[in-house]
């Protein structure tokens, strides 16, 4: 599954901020996750309890927040808001979109003891 090697990642960043900041449990984390990525919320949520058993984060919370999806259209020379990757321009029907936000994941916060 796509989401646990997610999570495994996840873990690793958790494991190396551990070591730098010398912390010894994650009580949660706060995961940013664009409308625009293939990450299933409900699959993430499984793989991290799963990937989290026996690691500092183990009863780590996983809070997350959702980043809406955003491309600039090249038709209106603005910036507009769309749901899926290869959407129109809610505006004007155009193609021609840049995806400037909403693909990312990222651990935006932590909160450790
Ligand atoms: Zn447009």
């Amino acid at each position: 599954m796509h989401e646990m090697s997610l999570c495994e990642g996840i873990l690793q960043v958790l494991e190396t901020e551990a070591s730098t900041q010398k912390f010894k449990k994650v009580k949660t984390v706060w995961l940013e996750i664009g409308e625009l990525s293939s990450v299933e919320i409900e699959a993430l949520k499984f793989s991290f309890d799963v990937v989290m058993k026996n690691s500092i984060a183990k009863d780590a919370k996983l809070e997350i927040i959702r980043v809406a999806g955003s491309a600039w259209c090249m038709q209106c020379s603005e910036p507009v808001k769309i749901k899926k990757r290869f959407d129109e321009c809610p505006q004007c029907g155009s193609s021609q979109l840049q995806v400037t936000g909403g693909t990312e994941m990222k651990i935006k916060e932590l909160e450790v003891e």
